[in-house]
């Protein structure tokens, strides 16, 4: 620095001097020539300076061009080397100028690229594990600390997962070290494949990645949601963040434990490990690394202790809680497979102008061997978190659609209603499911009635108007559940072409509790909103008769609940609907409303 200053003082020195010499012999020429001392007949010594003066002068303007000039390359290449060194590589080599700033320029470019690479280098070397390429215990500990964080300030929970392999030991004993890296390199590969990738933090060796991590608390908006490590050894982290429940981990681990148990391939010889995994929950078990690692340490060695292959929790009631829900799983999964456990029930939809029932809704149950008949409540959470819910999805609408058929051939042509979920309506192919189940039962399409409740027409409004559009082509109606709960986007409402509004069971609750006035006025609101969407209306849930006379009084047009009748098995429902409907045709004209027929069955 104190040279260069030095260099560019010395080279103004010298300029300042041309032009000051230049000015002082054009000054003393040009005066003795006014003064006729200098003639073209003077010696050639008093010419020679009265000619240096314009050279020394035009010497001195070339020179302070060619350093204003230098100058801006210099500044231009200055810039550039910024640019680079905040991540801008493309700025350098772009620098043009004299060769001695280009070669300048691409020197600092070479310079720059090295040292990328050698951050890279260092970062490989620093944080992921050679032998699996996934991140190693130091990364690990660093997003482990951000998560648990960020966790704690959004008030979520998460959950760490300590994977110990069982009979790791014996491969690397019988079969050498060599075999033994294949072998966690393959269980690096499974685990990271069935953690969804998107959420994996993609460990791309680079600078970028490097900066943001050397700050030990980072930035937590980077913080991902899964994440795969290796501790050393045969020990393996997975963190999960953002879990809805402390039981998802146990899914999650269920997971783990399969893919782990099917056989490796190791140059044509298969190999069988298993993994014994240990669960924290944070921060219900802890709220800082150590702590946590230790809880999920201690929760593997229960795994182990519990005859490997198997997964536990810290926490003795979220083991009970898993092990509650596990087997509930395995029963569902039994009830679906054997297909003698499942079965609908059915709830008449009264048209309040008509005074008779002209729909049901299709309500599932199971009846299970030990526990008697399940209300879905109790068992639908399970289904939707462990993939069950298409298959159930489909038994369903398969159940309805020959219902349809029954109940037209037993001389009631009335239209069925099923509920559908979530992880149903984002299969791809729902809208085709539907399609080959109507032609394969046989059923008329505008007697399928599907009921949407608001989360799942708003978690993805996209494909939910793709699935509309083409069912609605068939003649199958549309109906919004559970309106007036939850958040529905009324853009998004506006362009799916439904048919009616279900009002939820809690708004037509208040309208005769103490709230009565302000239940009113909501039902008013969701009326004035149906209406103006064009939308027809359903009251779920009505009890009473002063709830009945409400919502007639607003123009609802159909009503359901335990004031007509209880969700009643298929031959409950055939006598029903004779009973009721011969009870009509006796005492029609007056009869406005039907009567709920005694000892209809409760289920
Ligand atoms: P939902 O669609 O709102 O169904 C109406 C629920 O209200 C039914 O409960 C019904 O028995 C109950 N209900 C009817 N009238 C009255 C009444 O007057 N008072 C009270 N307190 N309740 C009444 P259920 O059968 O237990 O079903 C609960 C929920 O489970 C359903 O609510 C629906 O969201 C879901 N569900 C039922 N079957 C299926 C199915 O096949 N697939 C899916 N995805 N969900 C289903
Ligand atoms: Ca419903």
């Amino acid at each position: 620095m104190v040279k260069g200053r030095g260099a560019s003082v010395s080279g103004a020195g010298i300029m300042r001097g041309f032009a000051f010499a230049g000015l002082v012999l054009l000054t003393g020429a040009s005066q003795l020539w006014a003064l006729n001392l200098v003639t073209p007949e003077s010696p050639p010594l008093a010419v020679f300076l009265l000619a240096c003066g314009p050279v020394f002068l035009a010497m001195a303007v070339i020179s302070i061009y060619s350093r204003t000039e230098m100058s801006h390359q210099l500044s231009r290449l200055t810039k550039a080397a910024e640019r680079a060194a905040s991540g801008d590589h493309s700025a350098i080599e772009s620098v043009s100028g004299v060769r001695e700033v280009r070669e300048l320029g691409s020197a600092i470019s070479n310079m720059s690229s090295y040292l990328r690479k050698n951050m890279a280098q260092a970062f490989e070397l620093a944080y992921v594990d050679r032998t699996t390429e996934l991140p190693n215990r130091e990364f690990f500990r660093k997003e482990l600390t951000r998560a648990i964080s960020k966790t704690i300030r959004k008030g979520s929970t998460g959950a760490l997962l300590f994977v110990d392999l069982d009979g790791f030991k014996h491969v690397n004993d019988t079969y050498g070290h060599d075999v033994g890296d294949m072998v966690l390199h393959q269980v690096s590969r499974r685990l990271t494949n069935i953690l969804r990738a998107e959420d994996l933090i993609g460990l791309k060796p680079g600078v970028e990645l490097a900066q943001s991590i050397t700050d030990e608390e980072g930035d937590e908006s980077q913080v991902s949601r899964q994440m795969l490590a290796r501790l050393g050894g045969d020990e393996f982290t997975v963190l999960l963040t953002e879990t809805r429940e402390a039981t998802d981990a146990a899914i999650v681990s269920r997971r783990i434990i399969d893919v782990i148990s099917q056989p490796f391939d190791i140059h044509g010889t298969q190999l069988s490990v298993g993994a014994s995994i240990g669960i924290a929950t944070f921060p219900h078990d802890g709220s800082d690394y150590q702590t946590i690692l230790k809880s999920a340490d201690m929760a593997m060695y229960k795994a182990k202790g519990s005859g490997k292959n198997t997964y536990r929790f810290y926490s003795e009631t979220l083991n009970e809680e898993a092990a509650r829900r596990g087997a509930l799983e395995a029963g569902l999964r039994e009830a679906v497979r054997s297909d003698n456990e499942l079965v609908l029930h059915y709830q008449p939809k009264i048209d309040l102008e008509q005074g008779k029932p002209t729909a049901v809704e299709a309500l599932l149950r199971w009846n299970h061997p030990m526990d008697g008949m399940r209300s879905p409540d109790s068992f639908l959470d399970v289904a939707e978190s462990c993939g069950l819910m298409p298959t159930l999805g489909t038994w369903v609408v398969e159940e309805a659609c020959r219902q349809i058929v029954k109940l037209e051939t037993c001389g009631f042509p009335l239209p069925v209603s099923v509920n559908i979920s979530i992880g149903q309506f984002e299969q791809a192919d729902f809208a085709d499911v539907v399609q080959s189940i109507l032609a394969k039962t046989g059923a008329k399409p505008e007697m399928l009635n599907l009921e949407l409740a608001e989360k799942v027409l708003m978690h993805n409004p996209d494909v939910v108007f793709h699935h509309i559009t083409i069912l609605k082509e068939l003649g199958v109606t549309f109906s919004i559940d559970d309106f007036g709960v939850g958040s529905s986007n009324l853009k998004e409402l506006c362009r799916l072409p439904l048919d009616q509004f279900k009002i939820d069971c809690s708004v037509i609750h208040l309208l005769d509790g103490d709230e009565a006035k302000q239940g009113a006025t909501i039902f008013r609101t969701i009326m004035a909103v149906a209406d103006s969407f064009g939308y027809e209306t359903v009251a779920v849930g009505v009890e009473t008769e002063r709830q009945l006379r409400i919502i007639e009084k607003h123009g609802c047009k159909w009503a359901q609940g335990y004031y007509f009748a209880h969700p009643m098995p298929e031959e409950h429902l055939h006598d029903w609907l004779v009973t009721t409907l011969q009870g009509i045709e006796a005492k029609e004209p007056d009869v406005d409303v039907v009567d709920p027929p005694s000892g209809s069955q409760v289920a």
